[in-house]
C-alpha cells in the first residue's frame, strides 16, 4: 500500500511539490490507468501519480505548480489527474464519510474553501439548516441484527410486534394457507403493487409488513390511494435473505414506522471569481454515514476543484453543496438564498471515478450543445442519459428556477451509498476521462478568457 506514501509528513511538502510536478510516484490503492482515453487536450494524466493526505498542506500552503498547454496563444492551466487523487484521497481517505451536520462534513468543507482560495477565489462557507428524517425501524425483540427500512408512503405510523412469517410475494393466495393472524410479514417486492400487498396482509391480520427489494440497493414506494392501517416498510435485499430464515423458528420483530424530523445544521462552499455569476460549477462533498463516498462524490468535488481551477475566470462560481444525499437540501438552500436567474448555465458533477456508462443528464438544450461541443473536439465515452429510479442530483434545484442545467456523471456505481465506496475503487482512467469531457464541456461555455 501507498500508506507509507499518505505518510509523508507535511514537513515534506516542498519535495512534494516538486513531486507533482516532476514525476510520480505509484498510489497503490488507485487502479493503475488503462488506456487514457483519447482526449484531445494533452491531459497531464501520467499512469499511476497521486497525492497523499498531505495534500491538505498543499491546498494550504501554495497553489500547485500546474502544468500549462504549449498551444500557440492559448497558454493555459491545463487539468492534472493527480491533484485531483489528491483531493479524492483528502476527501475520501483523510476525512473519510462525510455525513451532512457532522464533523467529517465539516471537516471537507474547510479543505474545500482552502483549496478555491489557494486557486484564487473568493470563497464563502454559508451554513443552512434543514430538516432531515430519521425513519423506521425494525428490531428483533430477542437481540441479533437490526434492519434499516424506509417508511412506504401510504403506511400507517406506530408500532407493532409479532412472530415473522414469510409470505412469498404476498398474494392473497399465498398466504391464505398461513397462520398470519398478529403476525410480521415478510414479503418480495414485484409482480403485485405495493397497496395490494399491503391490503392482502391487513385482510389477513397481519400487524406489520416488510417488502424485501428484489435487486440491490435501496428504494422506496407508496401504497397508492389506499392507506394502510398497519405499519408498512421497505427493506433491503439482503436484509430480506437475511430475516427469510427466521421466519421458520418463530423469531419475534418490533416495527416501528415513523418519519421523525431532526434540524441538521450543513454548509455550502462557495468560491466566486468576480462580481456575476453566468457559469454555476457544483458537485455535492457530502457522503452517506455508511462509507467514505470516493465514488459518491468525493471524485466529483475532486474534479470541480480541479476545473474549477483550470476554467477560473470573471463570471465563474462554483458551489461544493452540503447535505446532497439525504435530499438536495444544500444546492436547495443555495437558490433559496441567492438569485441565480441570470446564469446562463449549471454543471453540476456528480460520480467521476468508475466509467458505468457516462451520461449528462438533464436540461435537453444544454445537453446538446454540450456534445455537439465533445463531437466537434473528439470522441468521447458520454451521451445523453436519465438517472437510475430514484436517483437525483443538484442540477434539479437550479432547473427548477430556470437555470439550464444538467449532471455530468461517470455512470451508475452498484457500490455507492455503501461502505464499499472507498478510494481503493476509484480509476484512474476513469477521471481522466471525466476530466476531459468537463476541460472540453468547459472550454465551450466559457464565459471568459481564463485570468
Ligand atoms: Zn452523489
Amino acid at each position: 500500500m501507498t500508506r507509507r506514501f499518505f505518510g509523508i509528513p507535511i514537513v515534506a511538502l516542498a519535495g512534494f511539490v516538486l513531486l507533482l510536478s516532476g514525476c510520480g510516484v505509484f498510489f497503490g490503492s488507485v487502479e493503475p490507468a488503462g488506456t487514457a482515453s483519447p482526449t484531445p487536450t494533452a491531459t497531464t494524466a501520467t499512469a499511476g501519480t497521486s497525492a497523499t493526505s498531505s495534500t491538505t498542506a498543499v491546498a494550504e500552503t501554495a497553489t500547485p505548480q500546474p502544468r500549462r498547454t504549449a498551444e500557440p496563444g492559448r497558454e493555459r492551466s491545463l487539468p492534472d489527474v493527480e491533484l485531483v487523487l489528491g483531493h479524492i484521497e483528502q476527501l475520501a481517505v483523510v476525512i473519510g464519510s462525510r455525513e451532512a451536520g457532522s464533523d467529517g462534513e465539516r471537516a471537507a468543507a474547510a479543505y474545500i474553501e482552502g483549496v478555491l482560495a489557494a486557486t484564487g477565489y473568493e470563497t464563502a462557507v454559508e451554513p443552512f439548516t434543514t430538516a432531515t428524517r430519521i425513519d423506521s425501524s425494525v428490531a428483533m425483540t430477542a437481540g441479533g441484527a437490526s434492519v434499516r427500512p424506509f417508511m412506504m408512503r401510504g403506511s400507517a405510523t406506530g408500532e407493532a410486534t409479532g412472530r415473522l412469517v414469510y409470505g412469498g410475494l404476498g398474494a392473497a393466495e399465498e398466504l391464505a394457507p398461513l397462520d398470519l393472524e398478529g403476525a410480521v410479514l415478510l414479503v418480495e417486492r414485484g409482480v403485485l403493487p405495493f397497496g395490494e400487498k399491503a391490503r392482502n396482509a391487513e385482510a389477513a391480520g397481519v400487524v406489520a409488513l416488510l417488502i424485501a427489494n428484489n435487486e440491490d440497493g435501496v428504494y422506496s414506494g407508496t401504497l397508492g390511494d389506499v392507506p394502510a392501517g398497519i405499519p408498512v416498510v421497505a427493506i433491503r435485499q439482503a436484509e430480506g435473505e437475511m430475516l427469510r430464515p427466521l421466519a421458520s423458528r418463530g423469531v419475534k420483530l418490533m416495527v416501528r414506522a415513523s418519519i421523525d424530523e431532526i434540524e441538521v445544521t450543513s454548509q455550502n462552499v462557495v468560491g466566486r471569481a468576480g462580481t456575476s455569476c453566468e457559469v454555476y460549477l457544483g458537485a455535492h462533498y457530502d457522503s452517506v454515514p455508511e462509507g467514505p463516498g470516493a465514488n459518491d462524490n468525493a471524485s466529483g468535488t475532486a474534479l470541480l476543484l480541479e476545473v474549477a481551477r483550470v476554467h477560473r475566470a470573471e463570471g465563474v462560481c462554483v458551489v461544493a453543496f452540503g447535505a446532497e444525499e439525504i435530499g438536495l437540501f444544500g444546492s436547495q438552500a443555495f437558490v433559496d438564498a441567492h438569485d441565480v436567474s441570470g446564469a446562463r448555465l449549471m454543471l453540476n458533477f456528480d460520480m467521476a471515478g468508475r466509467l458505468d456508462g457516462p451520461v449528462i443528464v438533464g436540461d435537453a438544450g444544454l445537453t446538446e450543445e454540450l456534445l455537439d461541443a465533445l463531437a466537434s473536439a473528439g470522441e468521447f465515452p458520454i451521451a445523453a442519459g436519465v438517472f437510475p429510479p430514484f436517483a437525483s442530483s443538484d442540477h434539479v434545484s437550479f432547473s427548477e428556477v430556470g437555470v439550464p442545467s444538467v449532471t455530468i456523471t461517470s455512470g451508475d456505481d452498484p457500490a455507492i451509498h455503501t461502505s464499499e465506496d472507498t478510494a481503493g475503487r476509484i480509476s484512474v482512467a476513469a477521471l481522466e476521462t471525466m476530466l476531459g469531457i468537463v476541460d472540453v464541456v468547459l472550454g465551450s461555455v466559457a464565459a471568459g478568457d481564463p485570468s
